[in-house]
């Protein structure tokens, strides 16, 4: 028989009264576990016939020895507001909230020390005490039981602990003389107890040195090295902090990039920025402040060099937003924003609609970079070839071309790689027409003849170096099947086979 009765009920909670233990505690320590009685403990402690306790309140005044006044309102009446202020502050527009709950590190400790008295000091016997011990709720779980209708009232959210909910509130209360009075238990008794230092990391009153503390002492041990009177609070635990953050929002759509000296992200030198702005910037800073996120991470599905354009459907992107604190994000809203991003910029244009994206199709983007082929647009020039022009029809007629190429010189520096292989699926070549030729900033001779190449390639593959052979770093290259000699002017990105977004 461990079952407590109703007698040793009121003994429990009369000795643990008398040591300075709250209402809320000492319903804890006899494990009852319905929400009324820690809603409205001294209502509910009128039912069971306990008027003694009901009608003597003066243990809420002073700090409870086991929570330090985690538990007691008198403690945590300007709380609720404090959190509600915070939130308010910070504008966080999420409906429901989670909220995690941080207490002194010496709460735990205190429960043992009170276990190991009631052992000693009452009579009851040590089986009912032992399941008691494993019944006993933690203080957080009853702080949330009371706390969280409060907190849902003030701050108008619903509480969502299941999920969770993407906003988390936590709080930190601390107490101030947390780690004096234990202070004497992590030193190490005598010079010999090199190897407890270890276990016990640096001596530090930590919730893990504690717990380690707590598994390898008695009952007999706690209550020689405690005294009641010496764990006794002399203050109620305080707010240290109240931090609020949001899970991180995906927005995402596809770009088109129309400026040939646009880098995709932010080049800094010595923390220094080097370029005036970038894709990174012109599409994810309007995005971060319509929601108000702390910071950014820019992804998409590769990247152009500076001087290459992309255009037609455009390059598939997403803004990972960090912290947001608006999160309530409508379709006319993202429409909004991207009217008033293309508005405000020549270089980049957003091509699709935005949405919000999930984790799960932003796998999609990083498998985008590899698996799919991809379609680009080369202005080629041809150097010296008077009269006898190449036969450019010759490559229409290509098809699946394997080739091998070495690392490119101008990334050498960065990633050495073996060499790898390459598809070119298709091409279709054509001279090229004045007009296209109009903006072209490249010394020409009249011998010159410019082509357009448009070629559909795997994904990874080096289109300039297969356009110019790289020194013979990529072969075959075009200049090989055209048995010329062929450089490219400029390059444009015309197309990334992923569904997106
Ligand atoms: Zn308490």
């Amino acid at each position: 028989m461990n079952a407590v009765t109703t007698e040793e009920e009121k003994t429990i909670i009369h000795f643990l009264k008398s040591q300075g233990c709250c209402l809320r505690c000492c319903f804890r320590f006899v494990g009852y576990r319905t929400s009324e009685c820690y809603c409205k403990p001294f209502e509910f402690a009128a039912q069971p016939s306990y008027a003694d306790i009901r009608d003597d309140t003066s243990v809420e005044e002073a700090p409870c020895i086991a929570c330090l006044g985690v538990l007691q309102d008198k403690a945590q009446e300007n709380i609720v507001s404090k959190i509600a202020e915070k939130v308010k502050e910070k504008d966080y527009d999420c409906t429901t909230f989670t909220c995690a709950l941080t207490v002194p590190v010496s709460v735990k400790l205190r429960e043992h020390v009170l276990y190991a008295y009631m052992s000693k000091e009452i009579d009851i016997h040590e089986s009912v005490l032992s399941n008691l011990r494993t019944r006993l709720q933690s203080v957080k779980d009853i702080w949330k039981s009371f706390m969280i209708p409060q907190l849902e009232q003030a701050m108008g959210k619903r509480a969502d602990l299941s999920t969770p909910s993407p906003f988390l509130i936590e709080i930190f209360l601390t107490y101030t003389d947390d780690e004096v009075i234990f202070k004497k238990l992590m030193k190490p008794k005598g010079g010999s107890d090199s190897q407890k230092k270890r276990k016990w990391n640096d001596n530090k009153f930590s919730r893990k040195n504690v717990d380690t503390l707590l598994t390898e002492m008695t009952d007999e041990q706690l209550v020689r090295h405690f005294t009641i009177s010496e764990i006794a609070p002399k203050t109620f635990v305080c707010v240290d902090d109240i931090l609020c953050s949001h899970s991180s929002v995906f927005i995402g759509g596809r770009y088109n990039k129309l400026s040939r000296k646009l880098s995709q992200t932010p080049w800094f030198i010595n923390g220094e920025k080097k370029v005036e702005t970038s894709v990174q910037d012109l599409l994810g800073n309007p995005i971060a402040e319509i929601v108000k996120a702390e910071s950014i991470k820019f992804l998409s599905s590769g990247r152009e060099d500076v001087d290459v354009r992309n255009i037609y459907n455009g390059r598939p992107f997403a803004v990972e937003l960090l912290n947001p604190r608006m999160t309530n994000i409508t379709s006319e809203l993202l429409t909004r924003l991207t009217d008033s991003i293309n508005q405000s910029t020549k270089q980049v244009q957003i091509t699709s609609s935005l949405k919000v994206l999930s984790r799960f199709d932003l796998k999609k983007l990083k498998e985008g970079e590899n698996v799919k082929t991809k379609f680009y647009r080369a202005l080629c020039i041809c150097r010296g070839a008077s009269g006898d022009l190449p036969q450019l029809e010759h490559l229409n007629k290509l098809k699946n071309v394997r080739i091998i190429q070495r690392t490119p010189v101008r990334v050498l520096h960065r990633r050495p790689l073996s060499p790898r292989t390459r598809i070119i699926c298709e091409m279709r070549a054509r001279w090229a027409k004045p007009h296209e030729l109009k903006e072209l900033h490249t010394a020409t001779e009249s011998t010159d003849a410019f082509f357009v190449l448009d070629v559909k390639t795997q994904a990874g593959t080096y289109v300039k170096e297969f356009v110019h052979g790289d020194f013979g770093r990529t072969k075959p290259s075009l200049g090989d099947f055209l048995n010329a000699e062929v450089d490219i002017v400029a390059l444009d990105v015309t197309g990334i086979n992923l569904k997106w977004p």
